[in-house]
């Protein structure tokens, strides 16, 4: 390769490297945004979770054939984008297919192992697209994905096609200038591919000279896709592809029922029942804020979990409050975090004045019908593939009402004023609680 081309593929390589950590760096500042909350206990059951949600796909599982096509895919982006060491290993030091002079026929093996997942992944995200654009499947063509997040999604899949035909392409063009001995084509042989083979015959009218330029042309192409690909991913829903990990990780370890209690209520409550505990008037630091009103007072967890949404919607079709017809959708939830996130830390970027608009996510991007519409019945979080918890980020913003703005319907400010005088949701007092019993006999 010439030296041109080397340096242009360093400054291309170093270019795409820097906007990405820049971006990525950006998420990690929005998310350290959050509350903080200790997530590092129970090691080994942590890692188990990342074994067999992450890397395992445990709950993609539950539909058989789109497991297996989600892991086509996603075998095909792990095991594919070793063959980019080489790549890029090839562009840096200007060598032409590094790694086949010293591995032989391993090396031919696994091209081929390459090839069979790159018709693997075309297969699939044929299929994924024309389900997505043609069959009706409810929760992918719910409004909320209407206009970008839809586009999100194809824009992704018709890469992942772009990518594969220039990796078989470019393979087919290579292998068929050494079986002519092309003169001035000088590549190390590889062994036949058999997948690219196919389409010898369809080059076989092409000259060598066309030929080599197609490979190039194929090589470049290829490697600048997979930098764009790269930069993409952080502005994308494929995010999940990376934070999924993470996110397993610092999965909730609680029963899914067990509904976090907040130290500061249980406190006053135990100054309630037992005033002797509580501190001298001024020596405890009053509480500033309960619940949630915007994404800062979400906790870091919430908001990894929001970059890590797919906007699969497999929470929202199995809320029950979505399927009787409610505002509420649990994806939504999940892409406002995200949403409000992101224009918090741009306006940080561009250090407002006026931080983020003046706007809070509550309110301006969820409302008060979609946050009373939740039954806490657990069922998004039962179904999440990537181990989010819309209901964790529903119950804070609904705490912030009723705590901090005493805004209930008043069904329930009865229910509350009976729990906190008489101890249940009942109107009785109780010392009436056993009266039915007298009654009775
Ligand atoms: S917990 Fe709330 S948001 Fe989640 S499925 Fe149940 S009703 Fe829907
Ligand atoms: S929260 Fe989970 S189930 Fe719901 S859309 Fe996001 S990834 Fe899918």
């Amino acid at each position: 390769m010439h030296i041109i081309a080397q340096i242009i593929f360093f400054l291309l390589t170093a270019t795409a490297v820097w906007f990405f950590s820049r971006k990525i760096m950006a998420i990690r500042r929005n998310i350290l945004l959050g509350r903080d909350q200790q997530l590092n206990d129970r090691k080994p059951e942590r890692w188990k979770n990342v074994l067999l949600l992450a890397f395992g796909q445990k709950k993609m599982f539950r539909n058989p054939l789109v497991a297996f096509l989600h892991l086509v895919i996603y075998l095909g982006f792990i095991i594919i984008n070793i063959e980019v060491l080489e790549i890029v290993l090839d562009g840096l030091l200007g060598t032409h297919r590094l790694f086949a002079p010293y591995t032989g026929n391993a090396y031919t093996f696994l091209i081929n192992s390459f090839e069979l997942l790159a018709v693997g992944v075309i297969t699939v995200c044929v299929i994924f697209l024309l389900r997505r654009n043609l069959v009706y499947v409810k929760r992918l063509w719910s409004k909320e994905l209407d206009g970008w997040p839809r586009s999100d999604a194809n824009y992704i899949l018709i890469t992942e096609i772009l990518l594969m035909v220039l990796f078989l392409t470019m393979n087919a063009t290579d292998t068929l200038l050494q079986q002519r001995s092309a003169p001035g084509y000088n590549a190390h042989p590889t062994g036949n591919f058999l997948f690219s083979s196919m389409i010898h015959p369809v080059l076989d009218g092409f000259s060598n000279a066309t030929l080599i330029a197609m490979e190039r042309t194929c090589w470049w192409l290829h490697i600048m896709g997979i930098f764009a690909f790269l930069n993409y991913l952080p502005w994308s829903k494929h995010l999940h592809i990376l934070l999924a990990f993470p996110n397993a990780y610092y999965a909730r370890l609680e029963p899914n029922g067990k509904m976090e209690n907040m130290p500061e209520i249980q406190k006053e409550v135990l100054y309630a029942m037992a005033p002797e505990t509580a501190p001298a008037a001024g020596a405890e630091q009053p509480h500033s804020k309960f619940g949630a009103k915007d994404v800062s007072d979400l906790s870091w967890k919430n908001l990894l979990d929001a970059y890590s949404c797919t906007e699969c919607g497999r929470c929202t079709a199995a809320c029950p409050a979505n399927i009787t017809g409610k505002k509420l959708s649990p994806r939504k939830i999940m892409m406002d975090t995200r949403d409000r996130l992101e224009v918090v830390g741009k306006s940080l970027d561009q250090k407002d004045k006026e931080p983020a608009s003046g706007k809070t996510l509550l309110r301006d991007y969820i409302t008060e019908e979609e946050l009373r519409a939740c039954t806490t019945c657990n069922a998004c979080v039962q179904e999440c593939p990537v181990s989010i918890n819309p209901l964790d980020i529903i119950l804070q913003l609904r705490r912030y009402l009723v705590m901090e703005e005493s805004t209930a319907p008043a069904e329930w400010n009865s229910m509350f004023s009976n729990v906190e005088n008489n101890f249940a949701p009942w109107k009785f007092s109780p010392d009436e609680r056993d009266q039915w019993a007298h009654t009775n006999s």
